[in-house]
């Protein structure tokens, strides 16, 4: 029998400017893989946990080239779910082959050596577990606003991880309270003498776009 292509469970993929991070505003493809090793409460793409559908590299890569056709960019998001969870190593190397540049949207649970420019590690409650590896490798670190949020976790963080990887204080999908904290957060932070603490918002949420 014919071995069959290697497939990855998908989601989604589509072009969009990428909302959160400091790659903010630059044109982008997301591919949205299915799945998720943790069940955050606050998850703002739960339909990506559980559904997907099955897709060949070759096929994912097609769908790419499709939709940069009307938008040009090198920049592919792997996101999710957790991406790391199957094994993307050759999407990967077929995107680096092909000139694109790959960020990994990760929750830092999970770690895969694969050629990846940009890392975006988001560790997540309770716990804010992340994998040693992230300590190098993560250009920056997202942090939720959560209700439970508390300060000593972004201490612990901010201390962690090497201060050229801002650490990056991101509200709850903009709800008031968490605007709120996020600025609390964030002067608490500079009170403390923290250094590269950054505020920021979900730019996809307040234009509406995917
Ligand atoms: S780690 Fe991210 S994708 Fe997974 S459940 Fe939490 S918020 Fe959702």
């Amino acid at each position: 029998m014919t071995p069959q292509p290697p497939t990855l469970k998908i989601s989604e993929i589509f072009a969009s400017a990428q909302g959160e991070g400091l790659r903010q505003g630059e044109p982008t493809i997301f591919v949205r893989l299915a799945g998720c090793n943790l069940s955050c409460d606050f998850c703002d793409t739960k339909y990506a946990l559980a559904n997907g559908v099955l897709m060949s590299i070759d096929k994912i890569v097609e769908k790419i080239r499709s939709l940069g056709r009307n938008w040009p960019t090198r920049w592919i998001c792997l996101t999710g779910g957790e991406p790391l969870l199957q094994d993307i190593t050759g999407l990967a190397r077929k995107l680096k082959a092909e000139g694109f540049f790959i960020q990994v949207e990760t929750n830092g649970t999970v770690y895969r050596h694969i050629d990846v420019d940009w890392y975006s590690v988001s560790p997540k409650p309770p716990k804010y577990r992340f994998r040693s590896e992230y300590l190098e490798k993560a250009k920056e670190i997202k942090l939720v606003i959560t209700k439970d949020l508390e300060w000593s976790t972004i201490s612990i963080l901010r201390n962690k991880f090497p201060k050229k990887a801002p650490l990056i204080l991101q509200p709850q999908s903009h709800r008031k309270w968490s605007l709120q904290k996020a600025w609390r957060l964030y002067r608490e932070a500079a009170k403390k003498g923290l250094v590269n603490v950054r505020l920021s918002v979900q730019l996809h949420k307040i234009y509406k776009i995917p």
